[in-house]
């Protein structure tokens, strides 16, 4: 779990679920400082976000869904779709244990954002965060 360097006064965890090498920018940001550990934060997160990096397989498809039932029983959820597998599918769109995107697996949860790139850079994933810290949850 993660929390924006940025934006310390702001309680909102950053949980990746790093499938594949997209994953890779995400702990980048991390080993950059541009996140930083939500352990080393003591104020509760008020809001999660989800980070799916990566290629969704049909194999770690229940783990994903697990994953985003759980933070969501301590409260909102912000799902976000981070690079081209996880928005489409990318390289991999037509394989067929390949989710071509994830809007299937959690039906009635809007997709607050889709990070463009293969991969996006970490500098990216930062950028969207803040954008939605500052767009969508109050101060
Ligand atoms: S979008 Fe590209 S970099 Fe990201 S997981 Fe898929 S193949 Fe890897």
């Amino acid at each position: 779990m993660w929390r924006l360097a940025s934006r310390p006064d702001v309680a909102v965890d950053v949980a990746s679920a790093g499938l594949a090498c997209c994953s890779l920018e995400v702990e980048a940001a991390g080993q950059r400082g541009l996140l930083v550990a939500s352990e080393t934060v003591p104020q509760a997160a008020a809001v999660t976000v989800l980070v799916v990096a990566g290629t969704v397989t049909t194999a770690v498809e229940p783990a994903l869904v697990r994953l985003f039932d759980e933070h969501a029983q301590h409260g909102p959820v912000i799902i976000v779709s981070f690079g081209a597998c996880a928005t489409s599918g990318g390289p991999y769109w037509d394989a067929p244990t390949v989710r071509p995107g994830i809007e299937a697996l959690f039906p009635g949860q809007e997709i607050a954002s889709y990070v463009p790139g293969c991969p996006p850079r970490p500098e990216a994933l930062v950028v969207e965060l803040e954008r939605l810290v500052d767009s969508r949850i109050p101060a």
